[in-house]
């Protein structure tokens, strides 16, 4: 087992200190952020560390171990899930930046005139008014690799992702001449600085609509973003429970 349990949950223990981390136990039972029975008790076994099933099973999508706590699910490579949350947090940040009236556009191509693979969104005018790439991705605090080499950082998994990507665009932002942002979260909601750096002045730019204060905008889209990652972990464990349901330990 890769996980070694010590370390699982010091990791784990990180993640739910994560700023506004409880967002999805306090989020209203509205459409867009209301859970249901099973999905809520499934986020709250992974809260708390306790285990979903009664040992590990190979993972359906990629034929990994599955741990009995569900942090594969989070971080499996295969299947739809990874690309579906990444694109709903993208779409997310999007609309949070026309509602401030940001000039902007989902997955522009060809900024440095070769095709890779450009900005999750582009904004014409950003950091200091010039043109700006935003790359949205989504890691995990429970992760394999943390959880070996696990520190006293919260914001472990995302800072060290920020630092990835800064280094794989490196050469690509000089070439298109524009700034970078990484936006990374965590999976138990963990935001990196950069990325709360900009919900901080998206917030601040949607301010000037009537009735809105800055905290109650971020309050509203710092739950958003906690209650997308939660419901995308939570599907991609159901999609991995289903072939092993007899393993299933009662979460009642
Ligand atoms: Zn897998």
């Amino acid at each position: 087992m890769y996980l070694r349990k010590n370390n699982y949950h010091k990791a784990r223990l990180k993640g739910c200190r994560a700023h506004a981390a409880t967002g999805w136990i306090h989020a209203n039972p509205l459409p867009l952020t209301k859970f249901t029975n099973d999905q809520f008790k499934i986020a709250s076994h992974i809260w708390l560390g306790i285990p979903l099933v009664n040992r590990q099973f190979d993972c359906k999508f990629c034929g990994t171990k599955m741990d009995i706590f569900g942090a594969h699910a989070a971080t499996c490579k295969s299947g739809a899930n990874i690309v579906k949350r990444r694109n709903s947090i993208r779409n997310y940040i999007y609309s949070q930046m026309k509602i401030a009236n940001y000039t902007c556009m989902v997955e522009k191509k060809y900024l440095n005139g070769n095709g890779q693979k450009p900005a999750d969104i582009y904004v014409e005018s950003l950091v200091d008014c010039r043109p700006t790439a935003v790359d949205v991705s989504i890691t995990s605090c429970v992760q394999k690799n943390i959880v070996q080499n696990v520190n006293d950082r919260i914001y472990q998994a995302a800072d060290e992702m920020t630092r990835i990507k800064e280094n794989k665009y490196k050469n690509f932002i000089e070439q298109a001449d524009c700034e970078f942002i990484p936006f990374i979260c965590e999976t138990f909601k963990g935001i990196a600085s950069k990325a709360r750096d900009l919900i901080r002045k998206i917030a601040h730019d949607q301010k000037t609509r009537p009735k809105r204060s800055f905290s109650s905008i971020m309050a509203r889209i710092q739950k958003y973003i906690c209650v997308k990652i939660w419901k995308a972990v939570i599907e991609a464990v159901i999609e991995r429970l289903f072939w092993v349901k007899d393993m299933v330990l009662d979460a009642g």
